[in-house]
């Protein structure tokens, strides 16, 4: 198996432009067996523009998700570490045609940085450089994930930090692995080889280079990776069937298929005079999430502020698994008035309106961070997910954390929800060993304990 080239795609788009309301149907019910879906199933899906149709495909998003997920959303925030970068990227606002200073936090800033993401409450954190082999050598990203473990506000600390740097050497990736990185975040931007020639200069305009990335990772012990694209750059559906033909590769090839996949919109940002020709109307992007949940059922889904609330609330429904939320995009940001920002925000609530607004929804917000500490990463979680096992740690490992979030961190109104929210959860818990376990992991946390998992 290889991953797909354009002529494949563009066949295997074309073959299923037209399916009848049955093959429709009869896909939907293969994906309820949470299997994941073939390329064939969804390029069709992809094609589907009848809304009766469509309806039925959220539908069927929403039940895989519900069973795969439950309620449960889990929270982070970005943080930008350093904005030089050597590559001028078209659409981001850090390219080097933007001769604004550049910002490197100093370490002593990268710990001020995160005392303000702890006593918001935050407890994952995915940290963003740009590529700049002499201002953010591979010792700087190891010395600032260092101090990020070890800075520590209240009761708050950062339990995984899951990181986004740019496609480097194997031996790079083996100090992220030693340094106890989370997840190692890449994006392939655009599967599309001569929009992704068009929109790159610099290093990263080897397209293979960016492509080979997450087995270079894999290599290095990194079992945890994750994948995206940056949709709006070409079309959509494109991207999409690209994106789980090289999901598909990888998991053949390592064993394991990547433990999220994130689905960033181009927005704008200053001085980026970028225009896409590809820009999707929200239904599209709904779509594409709820394809995408049908297609790897097991891989998390990540949504970013650059939606608006009200967007975001569909797609959690549909298949989003993880959120930001409070966030900043540019080094220093939190704290004070951003500048030189690498794209806008369409959702600049705080982390508490947040996560009061999840509660209200009947979603659990989840701090958890529970498998990486357990050593559940890669293949070891994968199988755990697969088999249903999961479930019953994600529930009451989410339940503990938000409770540490509503003594801690919660205004009154976000404290009153949550604890409505938990009430509720606990009732809905039919075996009775894991019920008791929770309520008294639940007593224990009000009594000030805190850092409880399974
Ligand atoms: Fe640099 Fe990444 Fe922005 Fe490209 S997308 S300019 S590599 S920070
Ligand atoms: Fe995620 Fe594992 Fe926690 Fe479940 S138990 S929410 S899979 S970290």
């Amino acid at each position: 198996m290889d991953i797909l080239s354009e002529q494949e795609v563009n066949k295997i788009l074309q073959d299923k432009e037209n399916i009848s309301g049955q093959e429709f149907s009869d896909i939907l019910e293969k994906a309820k067996l949470k299997k994941g879906l073939e390329i064939e199933d969804v390029s069709a899906l992809l094609n589907t523009e009848d809304e009766n149709l469509l309806e039925k495909l959220f539908e069927t998003a929403r039940e895989i998700k519900q069973e795969i997920y439950g309620n449960r959303l889990v929270l982070f925030a970005p943080l930008y570490i350093s904005d030089y970068c050597v590559n001028n990227c078209k659409y981001c606002g850090f390219h080097t045609d933007n001769k604004s200073p550049r910002k490197k936090l100093t370490l002593d800033e990268v710990i001020r940085q995160v005392k303000i993401l702890e006593d918001m409450g935050h407890k994952r954190l995915l940290l963003e450089f740009g590529e700049d082999e002499i201002n953010n050598p591979i010792d700087y990203v190891v010395d600032v994930i260092k101090a990020i473990y070890n800075t520590k506000s209240g009761n708050g600390e950062i339990r995984r930090v899951n990181v986004n740097i740019a496609a480097t050497s194997v031996e790079n990736y083996r100090k992220l692995k030693e340094v106890g990185i989370g997840t190692y975040q890449l994006f392939q931007e655009t599967y599309h080889r001569p929009t992704y020639a068009k929109l790159h200069q610099g290093p990263k305009a080897d397209y293979d280079r960016q492509i080979t990335a997450h087995e270079r990772a894999f290599e290095a012990g990194i079992d945890d990776y994750g994948m995206g694209v940056l949709f709006g750059l070409y079309d959509y559906k494109f991207e999409v069937l690209s994106l789980i033909s090289h999901a598909k590769y990888l998991e053949e090839k390592l064993g394991v298929g990547p433990h999220t996949i994130s689905v960033p919109r181009h927005n704008s940002a200053q001085t980026v005079d970028f225009e896409s020709n590809y820009k999707l109307s929200d239904k599209d992007f709904l779509k594409l999430i709820a394809i995408i949940r049908l297609a790897v059922p097991y891989t998390g889904m990540i949504i970013s502020t650059r939606e608006t609330p009200e967007v975001r609330r569909q797609a959690f429904q549909i298949g989003i698994s993880q959120t930001s939320a409070g966030s900043k995009t540019s080094p220093g940001g939190y704290g004070q008035e951003e500048c030189n920002a690498q794209f806008e925000v369409h959702d600049s609530r705080t982390l508490d309106e947040i996560a009061r607004e999840i509660c209200e929804m009947g979603y659990l917000p989840s701090f958890c961070t529970a498998c990486y500490r357990s050593g559940r990463t890669g293949d070891n979680f994968m199988e755990l997910a697969k088999s249903g096992q999961i479930q019953s740690m994600c529930q009451p490992n989410a339940l503990v954390t938000l409770e540490e979030y509503l003594m801690d961190y919660a205004s009154e109104a976000t404290k009153k929800a949550g604890d409505k929210l938990i009430e509720n959860e606990i009732d809905k818990i039919g075996n009775l060993v894991i019920k008791n376990k929770l309520i008294n992991s639940l007593e224990e946390v009000k009594q000030g304990k805190r850092d409880l998992f399974i």
